[in-house]
């Protein structure tokens, strides 16, 4: 299909585009004047070799995670990555810091491209397109369990905790040392949250955000840190835009309360593409309807975050009616 027709390329690889050459010329500019960045809350002082270093190290121990998910277990090389759907990219502010701290760029596509439109735009024949040395953290971060065939009379928890526990191993080993000191300060283990793969993709950022790309952008401002969402720039709402999100609102409460009854009456099974709970469907329904009532001010990093738990749900059969779980990603990528 033409790049220009998939549903990513403006919101996704035209976003992305634009964040990394902000960040590229922020770190041009750290590295000419050489100045080091100073973090009193961690205890830290970033140069930019120190950085280079730190994102080297990152990326190494990614790469033996990932190692560990295509050789230590088989359930990637059996399904062959059908996580590469659209949407499943999630590039975060730090990823386009580190290719650049790498001396790589973001993939540039070709004006056709592989990727159909509901595959992730960077697919390129079956391969991802960002650099070896970097894909993004929840790209890198993510697994499950595949289609299967799975190992008989084995609980799929059982299958998922042999993942777990092997990749806590290696992150608790692994983990630079800036990363250890925002641990200690913060009185956590980033690990414990690897049974949930983009929980702990979306730790980690939280981390990498509070001790680099936050102290980073105060010296040399990069980008609205929300890549994609709106920011300070965007002009107020118009009435058209406002009127059709009040209608959204309104569908969205209705499907709440659908969904809060399906879910409570008659649980529903949760796909294979998915890490999520029953219990954390109504979790996030509940935060929904707070969300939708109350619009606080970050609401779009809380749907964005929400969105990425049901990013993988599959499509209905054609003549089925959509599962929750689809609902859900349909609902949440709308807002
Ligand atoms: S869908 Fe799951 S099993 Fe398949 S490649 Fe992705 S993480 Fe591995
Ligand atoms: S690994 Fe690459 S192709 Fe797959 S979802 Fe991530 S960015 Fe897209």
């Amino acid at each position: 299909m033409k790049l220009t027709q998939h549903p990513e390329y403006q919101r996704v690889y035209i976003a992305n585009e634009e964040a990394f050459h902000l960040c590229e010329q922020a770190i041009i500019l750290w590295r000419a004047r050489n100045e080091p960045i100073s973090v009193p809350a961690y205890g830290l002082t970033w140069t930019y070799e120190s950085a280079r270093e730190f994102v080297r190290e990152l990326s190494a121990l990614f790469q033996e995670y990932n190692h560990v998910l295509w050789n230590g277990f088989n359930y990637c090389r059996q399904c062959g990555g059908q996580c590469c759907v659209a949407d499943a990219s999630n590039v975060q502010p730090f990823d386009l810091l580190a290719i650049t701290l790498l001396d790589q760029s973001a993939p540039v596509l070709p004006e056709n491209i592989s990727a159909s439109e509901r595959q992730c735009i960077y697919l390129v024949n079956r391969q991802c397109s960002w650099p070896a040395e970097w894909r993004t953290i929840k790209c890198w971060s993510f697994y499950c369990l595949g289609t299967g065939p799975w190992r008989p009379g084995a609980l799929i928890s059982e299958l998922r905790g042999e993942i777990t526990c092997e990749l806590q191993q290696l992150v608790r080993t692994r983990l630079p040392l800036p990363l250890q000191r925002y641990e200690t300060i913060q009185g956590l283990a980033l690990a414990d949250a690897l049974d949930d793969p983009v929980a702990f993709s979306e730790a980690i950022h939280n981390a990498l955000f509070e001790i680099f790309v936050d102290p980073l952008n105060e010296v040399y401002p990069i980008i609205d840190l929300q890549l994609g969402n709106n920011n300070s720039n965007t002009p107020s709402e118009p009435r058209g835009a406002l009127t059709t999100s009040l209608l959204l609102d309104d569908q969205v409460a209705t499907f709440i309360a659908e969904a809060v009854e399906e879910a409570c009456e008659t649980p529903p099974v949760v796909p294979a593409e998915l890490t999520i709970s029953v219990e954390q469907l109504l979790q996030d329904l509940e935060a929904l309807q707070w969300i939708i009532e109350g619009h606080p001010s970050h609401e779009s990093q809380l749907l964005h975050e929400m969105y990425l738990h049901y990013a993988n749900a599959p499509a209905p059969a054609p003549g089925y009616p959509p599962s929750i779980w689809y609902r859900m990603r349909d609902y949440l990528s709308k807002m």
